[in-house]
């Protein structure tokens, strides 16, 4: 998205949407800095994208746009794309790098043995006849051959260490784009992860005709437990929940922590049917457990959960979907929560 923006920032109608978005900075009294200018052009040239509503819903509750919420913002939705869209590229580009020298070194090291061998066969053959120069030259050309393969030998080792190196580089670099995509508490994928999967996978299905079901989970009465029980122990309620979900969301399911207490999941090619019956037993599975405290052993009770899904409809949108979902999540919560609701049951009985 962030490329998009800059794309645009280049483009035919540069300045328009440069001025736009000043003007929008304008009427919501917000500073002119580097970041915010960045944040609304986003919030300008692309209002349906995950940062230009999340801005335009904090212009409907009327919260004050401060440097620590553009920060916020910033951290959530700018560089950490950047980040990953950098890293990756780098990868790839170390990758390409480490190949073709390989394959030189490779090539090289091949020309130079058969270089050796030829001159091996050149000198066996020379001493069978008397000549003391030639022999000299020979054994000169061999001596140099041998420091040549030296060479190589020691070109090799090095390679060898710039492998090792370059290896140990591409897996920091792999751990940095995990840890930018994945949530600390519960190791899904994080919300910023989340979106964009799902934006992806909507698209996919749009174009392929594809089914796919998106749900949200959210824990229920979760607060009145963090006042009860403290939020380490709330902590570790997440984190339990969190598993259940992760094991029937392997891939090529999606599951994420979308945000504190709630998850969604994202069920690519599979239909509403398929996610209610999941979520039932994810539903089943919460609630029978009786939760112990690990500290203390104190008996904590069992927790539930409430989930809302939706089917994707032809020429839906992402955020479409993820409304009719949680539409469908308020649903479960208003009539007596530890329910799944689906939100083609409530079209159908509407
Ligand atoms: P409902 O059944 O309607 O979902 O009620 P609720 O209390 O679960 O919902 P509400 O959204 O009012 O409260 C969510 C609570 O989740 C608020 C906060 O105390 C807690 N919470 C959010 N994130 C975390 C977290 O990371 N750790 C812990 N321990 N608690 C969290
Ligand atoms: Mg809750
Ligand atoms: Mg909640």
């Amino acid at each position: 998205m962030s490329g998009e923006i800059e794309t645009k920032l280049r483009g035919p109608g540069a300045y328009t949407l440069a001025r736009q978005t000043m003007d929008a900075m304008e009427a919501h009294q917000v500073w002119p800095t580097a970041v915010n200018f960045e944040l609304w052009a986003h919030y300008v040239a692309a209002p349906d994208s995950a940062l230009g509503r999340e801005i335009a819903r904090l212009l409907s509750t009327g919260e004050a746009f401060t440097d620590t919420l553009a920060d916020e913002l910033a951290a959530t939705y700018l560089p950490k794309a950047k980040l990953n869209d950098q890293i990756r590229d780098a990868g790839d580009a170390l990758t390409k790098e480490l190949d073709a020298v390989s394959r030189a070194i490779e090539t090289a090291q091949k020309s130079s043995e058969a270089y050796g061998q030829t001159l091996a066969g050149a000198s066996k053959s020379l001493t069978q006849h008397d000549s003391v120069d030639l022999k000299e030259t020979v054994s000169i050309l061999l001596e140099a051959t041998k420091r040549v393969q030296r060479e190589n030998k020691a070109l090799e080792q090095r390679l060898a260490e710039s492998t090792s190196q370059v290896t140990k580089l591409r897996e920091h670099l792999e751990q940095v784009r995990r840890d930018a995509t994945t949530d600390g508490l519960t190791n899904l994928s994080n919300r910023k992860a989340f979106d964009e999967e799902l934006e992806r996978a909507c698209a996919d299905a749009q174009a392929q005709g594809q089914r796919l079901t998106l749900a949200v989970i959210d824990i229920d009465h979760f607060k009145t437990f963090n006042d009860t029980w403290g939020h380490q122990t709330g902590d570790q309620v997440i984190r339990y929940v969190a598993s259940v979900i992760g094991r029937v969301g392997a891939p090529p399911r999606f599951a994420a922590r979308y945000g504190g207490e709630e998850f969604a999941l994202i069920f690519p090619h599979e239909s509403a049917d398929i996610a209610v019956a999941v979520l039932e037993e994810i539903r089943e599975e919460v609630s029978s457990r009786m939760l112990k405290r690990r500290s203390t052993n104190d008996d904590l009770g069992a927790i539930t959960v409430s989930a809302g899904l939706a089917e994707l409809h032809g020429g839906e949108s992402a955020h479409m979907l993820m409304e009719r979902a949680d539409s469908a999540l308020y649903v479960s919560k208003r009539s007596g929560r530890n329910r799944v609701t689906s939100a083609e049951a409530i079209a159908s009985a509407a």
